[in-house]
C-alpha cells in the first residue's frame, strides 16, 4: 500500500523519521489507507515555509487573485465531490449521503469566500485633525496553524482554510491523526487551482508531538483550534507563551427544548436528526432533550417507536441510517459514559449496549440509545458523550425550561419547539449559546457566524465574521499638511 505525504512549500514529501501511521475503517477495523507520520521537526519545517511564503511571496498582495484561487478551488471540490464523498465515509463510517450533504457545504463554503474576497476594501473614518485622511485598512494575520478534529474532516478545515487564503495568509494545517483523507485530497486539488507555493502545508502526525510543536512555535501568528476542551485548554496555554492570536471551536452539551404546544410528529422527528446523524458525533448534537411534562411520556413513547427501527451498517449501504463510531477507544468512552448514567439513576429506554447483529461485530457500534428519569446534575446530562445518545429531563414552566437549557459549561447551541414565537424569542434571549434554531435544529451554512458562548469556545467561523478571525485592522492616518508644534526644546536656557 502506497503511503500518503504530506505537503510543505509545495512538495508531497515524506516524513523527515521515515515513519507511516495506519488509516482504519471504522466500519471494520480493516487498514484502508497509510500516512507518513509527521513530527517537531516536520511541524518545524512547514512552518518555515509558510513564514518564507508570507514575509517574502506575493499571496497577500492582491485580493482579486486571491478571489480567483479559491473560486477555483470550490470547482474542482464540486469536479471531485463524489470520490471526497467516498473518502469520508470510508475514513469516518458516516453514511455516504451525509458525506454528500458535506461535500455540497464544502464546495459553498469555498464559494462563499471567493464571492466576498474583494468586497471590503477597508473604510475610510472621519478625522478630527484637518487636511488629513484617515482610514482602516485589513490585512492578514500572518502564518496560521489550524488543527482539526475527525468528526467533520473537510467540513470543519474548509471552515478555516477558505477565509485564511482569501484573507491573504498562509498557514499549515493539521487534520486528526484518524481521519486525514479527504484533507490530503484537498490539498491536492489546492495545488492543482494555483495555490503558491508555501501558502498552504499540510502536516500528519498526532497532537501530542506536531499539535504541540504548532501551538507553541513562535513563528506562528495565530492558532485556529476545533476539537475537545481539554486540547483547547492546552493549545491556549502553549499558544500564550508568544501571545498568539486563538480561535477555539470546542465541545458542546446541546439543548433542545420542547414544549406541550410544538407541533409534536415533527418535534419527534427532528430530535432524532438533532443527535442521530453522524452517530451522535456532531459538536451541536441536540443531546440534551428538554421536554414539557404534558407530553414527556408519549413523545418518549414516540422516540422509542422509531429508535426501534434505525438501520445500523455500513455507510455505503443505501439502506444505513446510522454508522459506526470513530475508534475502538471512542466506543469504550461511549460504552463508559452510558454505564456511568445508568449508575446515576437514569433509565434506559431503548439501546444502552452494542448491537448484536454478527455484520457489525468488527466495526465499532453503539446501539441509538434513550435515557429517561435524567437530572441536571448527572455527568451524562453535563458531559459531551459524543455518542448516539438523548438524555431526556421534563419541565413544567418556560422559566424552569430556559433553567436547565443554561445549566452547563457550554454554550454551542440549542434549540425551542413550540408554535408561540413569542415564547421562542423570550426562550431565545435568555439561551446563552452562539447559535439558537426555533423549530429546527443543525441548520449551518456559509453566510451566518458558528461559535461558542462560554467553554464552547471563543472566536467564530463561518460568515463575514469568520473572515475577520483571519484579519488584522490597521489604522492609517495621513496628515496631508503638517506643521511644527514646537512644545520641546524651544525655549532657550
Ligand atoms: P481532540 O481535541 O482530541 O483533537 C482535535 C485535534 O487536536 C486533533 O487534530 C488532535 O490531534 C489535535 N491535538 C490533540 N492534542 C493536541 C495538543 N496537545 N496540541 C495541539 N493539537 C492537539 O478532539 P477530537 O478529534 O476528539 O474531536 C472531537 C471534539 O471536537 C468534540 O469535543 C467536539 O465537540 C469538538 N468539535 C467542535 C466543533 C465546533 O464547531 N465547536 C465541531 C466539531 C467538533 P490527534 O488527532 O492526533 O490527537
Amino acid at each position: 500500500m502506497q503511503i500518503k505525504k504530506q505537503f510543505i512549500d509545495g512538495k508531497w514529501v515524506y516524513a523527515e523519521k521515515n515513519k507511516s501511521r495506519e488509516i482504519i475503517n471504522p466500519f471494520n477495523n480493516e487498514v484502508t489507507a497509510k500516512v507518513t507520520e509527521s513530527d517537531k521537526a516536520d511541524a518545524k519545517k512547514a512552518i518555515l515555509a509558510a513564514r518564507n511564503a508570507f514575509d517574502h511571496g506575493e499571496w497577500a498582495t492582491s485580493a482579486i487573485e486571491r478571489g480567483i484561487i479559491v473560486r477555483k478551488i470550490a470547482e474542482l471540490i464540486e469536479r471531485d465531490k463524489e470520490e471526497l464523498a467516498k473518502l469520508e465515509t470510508l475514513d469516518t463510517g458516516k453514511t455516504l449521503e451525509e458525506s454528500r450533504w458535506d461535500m455540497e457545504d464544502i464546495a459553498g463554503v469555498f464559494a462563499y469566500y471567493a464571492d466576498i474576497a474583494d468586497k471590503d476594501g477597508g473604510e475610510i473614518i472621519e478625522s478630527p485633525i484637518p487636511n488629513s485622511i484617515s482610514k482602516v485598512v485589513y490585512e492578514p494575520v500572518g502564518v496560521c496553524v489550524q488543527i482539526t478534529p475527525w468528526n467533520y474532516p473537510l467540513l470543519q478545515a474548509t471552515w478555516k482554510l477558505a477565509p485564511a487564503l482569501v484573507a491573504g495568509n498562509t498557514l499549515v494545517m493539521k487534520p486528526s491523526e484518524i481521519t486525514p483523507l479527504t484533507t490530503i485530497k484537498v490539498f491536492e486539488l489546492m495545488e492543482e487551482a494555483g495555490v503558491p507555493k508555501g501558502v498552504v502545508n499540510l502536516v500528519l502526525g498526532s497532537g501530542n508531538t506536531v499539535g504541540a510543536e504548532l501551538s507553541e512555535n513562535p513563528d506562528v501568528d495565530l492558532v485556529s483550534f476545533t476539537g475537545g476542551i481539554k486540547t483547547g485548554k492546552k493549545i491556549m496555554q502553549a499558544a500564550s507563551h508568544t501571545v498568539k492570536k486563538v480561535a477555539l471551536e470546542l465541545g458542546g452539551k446541546n439543548p433542545n427544548i420542547v414544549f406541550a404546544d410544538a407541533d409534536f410528529d415533527i418535534a419527534v422527528d427532528q430530535a432524532l436528526n438533532a443527535v442521530f446523524f453522524h452517530a451522535g458525533q456532531i459538536c451541536s448534537a441536540g443531546t440534551r432533550l428538554i421536554v414539557e411534562e404534558a407530553i414527556h411520556d408519549d413523545f418518549v413513547d414516540a422516540l422509542v417507536k422509531r429508535v426501534k427501527n434505525i438501520k445500523l451498517g455500513s455507510g455505503f449501504e443505501e439502506d444505513t441510517e446510522m454508522g459506526p463510531l470513530i475508534s475502538k477507544e471512542h466506543l469504550q468512552k461511549v460504552i463508559n459514559y452510558v454505564d456511568i448514567g445508568i449508575e446515576e439513576g437514569a433509565t434506559v429506554a431503548i439501546g444502552g449496549k452494542q448491537p448484536d447483529a454478527e455484520e457489525l461485530k468488527n466495526g465499532f457500534f453503539y446501539m441509538p440509545t434513550i435515557l429517561t428519569n435524567c437530572m441536571t446534575a448527572m455527568t451524562v446530562v453535563q458531559n459531551e458523550g459524543f455518542g448516539p445518545v438523548i438524555t431526556i429531563e421534563k419541565f413544567t414552566t418556560e422559566d424552569e425550561a430556559i433553567a436547565l437549557a443554561n445549566d452547563s459549561i457550554y454554550g454551542l447551541s440549542g434549540g425551542v419547539w413550540t408554535k408561540d414565537l413569542a415564547k421562542a424569542e423570550r426562550c431565545v434571549a435568555k439561551m446563552r449559546m452562539g447559535t439558537v434554531w426555533v423549530n429546527d435544529f443543525n441548520i449551518y451554512f456559509p453566510h451566518a457566524p458558528w461559535g461558542g458562548y462560554k467553554q464552547s469556545g471563543f472566536g467564530r467561523e463561518l460568515g463575514k465574521t469568520g473572515l475577520e478571525e483571519y484579519q488584522e485592522q490597521k489604522h492609517v492616518f495621513v496628515n496631508l499638511q503638517p506643521e511644527t508644534i514646537n512644545w520641546f526644546g524651544t525655549k532657550e536656557k
